[in-house]
């Protein structure tokens, strides 16, 4: 019998078990999965949800327990279990019982690396004091939730406005806490361009944070080895408690230590079919690099959109099927109160970066009807190659009803079609859910006078 065994069981390591188990049976393939965490196939997605008391406690986040994968898959998931080498020679993993401190090695023919991220944390001083939470996997945020109701912190900095700081930031108001927010770059969300990021900004004034743009923190004070305040290039800010929202890195250091080869991003290099260069070695999630198909260049990007499907295709694969995983188009959504970001493709600096000619137009319409009762405002921003139209990116901002409609525009841009091709679409209307023009088509349409103005120019 041969035998399976899974590094990392969240999204991505248990899509793939999960998947190799429906082509292969118990009797023809063990699967055994290590988790280092105290909690398996949960939604790290929920976590600021959880934080926020939105969501009531931390079972509702998780999927699938142990005894479930054990039971329906017969998957053996050991938890609190850490995997601290891979030896491709010997064709096995050294683990560790984080519980009982019992150590072994663990024979495999085929090995899934689905290891995640880590929470990038700046070399800075006072950095490693208590006081200082980084939300990445479910434990953490269970760690976060016991600070927050055994000290009861007044205070609070989220460091990095990307779109988890920003979500953690509205959990940490829904808690009654004053929050304020640094971020380096002039506006936060520095995904999107910065006149829609500004529009991000209003939306965290007025839900009440106070907001540090521009500024870099130089480190975090203490008192008795406490956290009490933040030290920015222009002030010191007050603070009992520090979330970390400055991105993460692929976690590869054990796949690396294995001879396992990583790209320029530093994920994991892979085939379509989420195989490494190692025979037998498949790695899937937020511990690969993928390719970006507007850009045509490597890309980290760490979502759960990828991380299932990248676990889904390794894990047909192991199993003897066929499925390849053909790349992203950087499709992401967030929602900070109750005004919807979204953004797909290329912004600006990236499609300058990439090399394309291209311009942008923004246009105002609204989420429904314009007469029609709850109507809201919304920002479409569209980016095109200038002489094809071909569409490179679009971001929208609005409120409900606003930030899904990035998904016409993923379609699109996945098709290759310009924004010419978008102006026909048969999208549908009623008043109840957009204007007869639908936002996205008076954008296309704006996109596609200003290509066909700039070929006149040209002739
Ligand atoms: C707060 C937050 C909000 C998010 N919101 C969204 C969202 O709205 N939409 C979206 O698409 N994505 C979101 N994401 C990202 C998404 O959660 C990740 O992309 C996804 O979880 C990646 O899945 P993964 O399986 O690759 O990695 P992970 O979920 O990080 O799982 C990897 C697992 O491997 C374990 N592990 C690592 N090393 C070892 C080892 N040596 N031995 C044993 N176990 C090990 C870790 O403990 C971890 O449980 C969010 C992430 C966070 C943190």
């Amino acid at each position: 019998m041969e035998r399976l065994v899974v590094v990392g069981a969240d999204a991505a390591g248990m899509s793939a078990a999960s998947q190799a188990r429906r082509r292969r049976t118990p009797s023809s393939l063990q699967i055994i999965a290590f988790e280092r965490g105290r909690h398996a196939s949960y939604s790290a997605c929920g976590i600021p949800y959880l934080v926020g008391g939105v969501v009531g406690h931390c079972g509702q986040l998780i999927a699938r327990t142990p005894e479930a994968f054990r039971d329906s898959f017969q998957i053996d998931l050991r938890l609190s279990t850490e995997v601290t080498e891979i030896d491709i020679g010997r064709r096995a993993i050294h683990a560790r019982d984080i519980v009982t401190g019992r150590e072994w090695w663990e024979g495999f023919d085929q090995l899934v690396v689905a290891t995640g991220a880590v929470p990038v944390r700046p070399a800075l001083p006072g950095a490693d004091a208590s006081g200082i939470y980084g939300v990445q996997v479910l434990d953490d945020a269970a760690k976060l939730i016991q600070a927050l109701e055994g000290e009861q912190p007044r205070r609070a900095v989220v460091v990095g406005g990307g779109y988890i700081g920003l979500e953690m930031a509205e959990a940490l108001i829904l808690r009654g806490i004053r929050v304020a927010l640094v971020d380096g770059g002039p506006e936060p969300m520095g995904t999107l361009d910065r006149d829609m990021g500004a529009l991000v900004s209003e939306a965290l004034r007025r839900l009440g944070v106070d907001l540090y743009l521009g500024e870099r923190v130089l480190g975090f004070e203490t008192k008795g080895g406490r956290l009490c305040a933040v030290q920015t290039a222009e002030r010191s800010l007050p603070a009992d408690l520090v979330v970390l929202g400055l991105g993460v890195r692929p976690n590869t250091e054990l796949a690396k230590r294995a001879g396992i080869p990583t790209g320029v991003t530093t994920g994991i290099l892979t085939d379509r079919r989420m195989h490494t260069a190692v025979d037998g070695v498949w790695a899937a999630g937020d511990c690969v690099e993928s390719f970006h198909r507007v850009s045509g260049t490597p890309a980290f990007v760490a979502l759960g959109t990828h991380a299932n499907k990248q676990g889904r295709v390794a894990g047909i694969n192991l199993g003897g099927g066929y499925a390849t995983f053909p790349g992203l188009v950087g499709t992401a959504v967030t929602k900070i109160y109750g005004v919807e970001v979204a953004r797909t493709g290329l912004n600006e600096t990236e499609a300058a970066r990439a090399g394309f000619e291209f311009l942008s137009v923004v246009v105002e319409s609204t989420t429904r009807a314009g007469y029609f009762p709850g109507a809201r405002p919304m920002k479409v921003k569209i980016i095109a190659e200038k002489r094809s139209g071909r569409l490179l990116g679009a971001q929208i901002v609005g409120e409900e009803g606003a930030a899904k409609r990035i998904d016409v525009l993923a379609v699109a841009l996945w098709n290759d079609m310009t924004v010419e091709e978008i102006t026909s679409l048969d999208l549908s209307y009623a008043p109840p859910f957009s204007p007869v023009w639908d936002p996205v088509l008076i954008a296309a349409r704006k996109a596609w006078e200003l290509v066909e103005e700039t070929m006149l120019q040209c002739r």
